[in-house]
């Protein structure tokens, strides 16, 4: 068996010991005589896969009581239109616009309601985080959207935007559970866990309590509403079991790492090995501002379309997978979330170095 660094911004790498206990799992679990994947959704040992999950989770992230968390399933895409369908109650709400997918939720979001663009990076090809201490926020305004860390450009909110009072609504797919957050601050967040936390075909949602009720857009499939499966415990319908429950081994193995402040300790250490060597690099350069970059997701280039491109396949050859630019932007990206370790990245930045140094 060969594991190779796997650098995808997701599907992603996952911790070779959860996958590990998965596999030793897959044909009886804990002596049922069969699969997670085999079991009902309404028996008692799934109930407590699951109910054990949100616990780890609520404990991980310090989640108060007054605040849901919802498993579900149809892509963060989904959630795009779940958000304004739930919350837009005035039909009107901000859109922070710092990449693809804050542009797409501010799309979909436009089906439904006025979507108002609050901020952009668009200018500068989405590589910083605009100024969002003044924003121009209107009364009437449902809530504020943001996607906190941008997959495709490698930034990263460092502080919140000011709502003015305003719910905040964040879109942490790929900055879920890098680093501990202060939950009271969103009215809602929510993540594909694709990225840093399981398999895909899972969502979770936090939400505060007092912001699901019944009272959604007309039209709204039952499927779509929180407040179903918030009052269901997540177990309206089928949901992704065994999704899941790969998820609770996630948090279980990051709270056998330390939890959340150990993680954000591992990662700057992580980013730091791969930023030091893009700063001091005479070839490759990182293409974020500085003050913005993302611990996640670390784009690259060495401002040569065709060395980008020979350097993709030979690192491929070489044991790194996936560093190859979105297909939107080119060049390269390093995806380093919680599972890959700090070797990874250290092997990768020896491989660059001897890259840089044939390349002259
Ligand atoms: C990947 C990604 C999405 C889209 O997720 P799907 O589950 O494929 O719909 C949305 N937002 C962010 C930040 C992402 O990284």
């Amino acid at each position: 068996m060969a594991r190779i660094y796997n650098f995808s911004a997701g599907p992603a790498v996952l911790p070779e010991e959860v996958l590990k206990e998965a596999a030793a799992e897959m044909l009886d679990y804990e002596g049922c005589g069969m699969s997670v994947m085999e079991m009902s959704h309404r028996s008692k040992v799934y109930d407590k896969i699951i109910k054990e999950a949100e616990a780890d989770l609520r404990e991980l992230m310090n989640i108060p009581e007054h605040y849901k968390v919802l498993f579900l399933q149809g892509g963060a895409s989904l959630i795009f239109a779940s958000v304004p369908m739930n919350l837009m109650k005035h039909k009107k709400a901000g859109y922070i616009i710092t990449g693809q997918w804050a542009k797409k939720a501010y799309q979909e979001a436009k089906i439904y309601g006025e979507a108002i663009e609050l901020a952009s990076s668009a200018d500068q090809t989405f590589s910083y985080i605009p100024d969002c201490s003044d924003l121009e926020i209107s009364d009437d305004l449902d809530y504020v959207y943001i996607c906190e860390n941008n997959t495709i450009y490698g930034t990263k909110y460092h502080t919140l935007p000011n709502t003015k009072g305003k719910i905040l609504v964040a879109d942490v797919s790929s900055c879920f559970l890098s680093e501990p957050v202060d939950v009271t601050k969103y009215g809602m967040l929510y993540a594909g866990v694709q990225k840093n936390v399981g398999p895909a075909g899972v969502q979770i949602v936090i939400i505060r309590e007092d912001l699901i009720s019944d009272e959604v857009l007309p039209c709204t499939p039952t499927m779509m509403k929180f407040k179903t499966h918030a009052d269901n415990d997540s177990l309206y319908n089928t949901p992704p079991c065994y999704g899941i429950y790969i998820c609770g081994k996630v948090f279980r193995w990051l709270k056998a790492m330390g939890g959340l402040e150990e993680m954000k300790r591992r990662n700057e250490e992580k980013a730091k090995v791969l930023y030091d060597f893009l700063d001091e690099s005479k070839l490759f350069r990182g293409t974020v501002r500085k003050e913005d970059r993302s611990l996640m997701n670390v784009p690259f280039v060495t401002g040569n379309a065709e060395l980008d491109g020979l350097f993709v396949a030979e690192a491929k050859k070489a044991g790194f997978e996936n560093l190859k630019g979105h297909r939107t932007v080119g060049g390269m990206r390093a995806s380093i979330y919680n599972a890959m370790p700090k070797e990874g990245v250290e092997a990768l930045v020896a491989f660059m170095r001897k890259f840089e140094e044939e390349n002259k």
